[in-house]
């Protein structure tokens, strides 16, 4: 029976299999070609050269002993890593590397010479690390613990399904976990907690935390040097990857196809992906469907307004690790004037303690309202529905009678949803009194109205401009 470097390849490849764990026989084996056998010498072809380091590092045993079984102790293993588009040149280039009597390092270090154009830029940011100490450093903050993020009405599913998630990673229906919610108010903190909280009940796990923004830079300089598929690998390799800031890939086709081959791979091989996202995936624009749908395989969960009791459990939390006491009727003043963003909170906080320690004075209720103004920078001021109309009609260039007329005219309709909306969301008048404001309309017309401004916020690209010009207008 006359041996083929498959027919070789194979029968390794059913030993190796016995050998390790499905998830590191699917990365690092599966890929693998068998490509030539000669005398005793297979030649193996792999993705790349980290793949070969890989290998190399960590199954250099395993394949020997595989390969001595298979063709005799006089076996040598050639790899062939393929390197596309590199440096202008097609060919593929080969490195020998006899893996018999030899050790590990020494193998590494003896590679026979490579055919043509090796070059140094080879070696990547992405590979160092991963490959010589194999630890990879997991970028978490410790500061960012589930210990003090305070549980609230407002982020219990969340931090529920994140301490699910860090207890066993890759084992719930969360995956990916899709955190999302306005600014300052815990994703950041939330991903890096479930991080740190899996890095200590399962130290052996890689744990990488990445903002979004750092991922697409490392991605563009990964094409710039040609190591996109190191890049790629380097990914692969992790077991709980945490990506902040998501909504940051919108536009970036190149990024986003590349987080979604990592995507696939990480989760196809049970590892776990957590994502934190300024906006639900529906109001995502710009994120190709076939990503958007799989944020929505696992689950998504929002982070709320904090509630007054939370926020007066956060600020207290916050004085009492930094070791600050601070009248009562002051908390609740904090509380009660900065709702929307837990950092303005602890920014309020940390001003005042700085503004009173510097100063040598006591907090009073006078210096917190002179900071609360400079935080919170526009305390809401009423506005009138009057001045609602005129800010809507000068925007689309009518006057207010044209706003108001009984016309169906899709602009001018609009233009009158939009006011309505407007008015039940920044005054306190009634549904009917807003109708009978703009153009005599009755409820009804109003409900509608701000039900339709609603489904076309999050439908029409145009529409939601209109609505975020206007609310900043009405809001400044
Ligand atoms: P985001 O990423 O959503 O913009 P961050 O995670 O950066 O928000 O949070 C802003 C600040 O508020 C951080 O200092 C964080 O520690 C704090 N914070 C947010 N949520 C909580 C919470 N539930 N308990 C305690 N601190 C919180
Ligand atoms: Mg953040």
């Amino acid at each position: 029976m006359s041996k083929t470097a498959e027919s070789v390849w194979n029968n390794c490849l059913s030993f190796i299999e016995d050998n390790i764990t499905s998830q590191a026989y699917k990365t690092w084996f599966e890929p693998i070609k068998a490509v030539k056998l000669s005398d005793n010498a297979l030649s193996i072809q792999v993705p790349s050269k980290f793949f070969y380091e890989w290998l190399e590092e960590h199954y250099v045993k395993l394949l020997k002993v595989a390969l001595t079984k298979e063709i005799g102790t006089t076996a040598k293993l050639v790899y062939v890593i393929k390197m596309e588009n590199t440096y202008g040149n097609k060919q593929p280039f080969t490195e020998r590397i006899p893996s018999s009597n030899r050790s590990n390092t020494q193998a590494s270090q003896e590679v026979d010479v490579p055919l043509k154009n090796k070059s140094p830029e080879l070696k990547n940011p992405f590979v160092i690390p991963g490959i010589r100490n194999v630890k990879i450093e997991s970028q978490l903050n410790p500061n960012y613990n589930f210990d003090n993020f305070l549980e609230g009405e407002s982020n219990r599913l969340a931090r529920s399904a994140g301490l699910a998630v860090a207890n066993k990673p890759g084992g719930t229906s969360f995956n990916p976990l899709l955190i999302f919610g306005g600014v300052g108010l815990g994703k950041t903190h939330l991903g890096h907690a479930i991080g740190v909280e899996i890095k200590d009940k399962y130290p052996e796990k890689t744990v990488l935390y990445i903002s979004a923004e750092k991922f697409t830079q490392q991605y563009i300089e990964s094409v710039k040097k040609n190591n996109r598929n190191d890049f790629i690998h380097f990914y692969q390799i992790i077991d709980v990857l945490i990506v902040d800031d998501i909504q940051l890939l919108s536009g970036k086709a190149g990024t986003q196809d590349v987080f979604f081959h990592i995507f696939n791979h990480l989760h196809q091989n049970g590892k776990q992906v957590i994502l934190t996202s300024d906006k639900a995936p529906v109001d995502m624009i710009d994120i190709e469907q076939r990503l958007l749908s799989r944020f929505k395989w696992g689950l998504s969960a929002e982070l709320n307004h904090p509630d007054y009791d939370t926020r007066v459990a956060i600020i207290k939390n916050k004085l009492y690790r930094d070791g600050v006491e601070m009248p009562e009727d002051i908390v609740e003043f904090l509380a009660n004037n900065i709702k929307t963003n837990i950092r303005e909170l602890e920014g309020a906080i940390i001003s005042l303690i700085a503004h009173s320690s510097f100063n040598k004075r006591e907090i009073t209720i006078e210096l917190a309202k002179k900071i609360v103004d400079n935080y919170v920078k526009h305390t809401k001021r009423e506005v009138s529905i009057d001045y609602i109309q005129k800010v809507v009609s000068d925007y689309f260039q009518m006057d207010v009678d044209t706003l108001q007329s009984k016309t169906r005219k899709r602009h001018i309709v609009q233009a009158r949803q939009l006011a309505m909306f407007f008015a039940k969301k920044f005054t306190k008048a009634s549904l009917a009194s807003i109708g009978s404001q703009i153009g005599q309309r009755d409820h009804a017309t109003v409900l509608h109205a701000c039900k339709t401004v609603d489904n076309l916020s999050t439908t029409d690209k145009q529409f939601r401009k209109y609505v975020e010009d206007l609310n900043k207008k009405l809001t400044l």
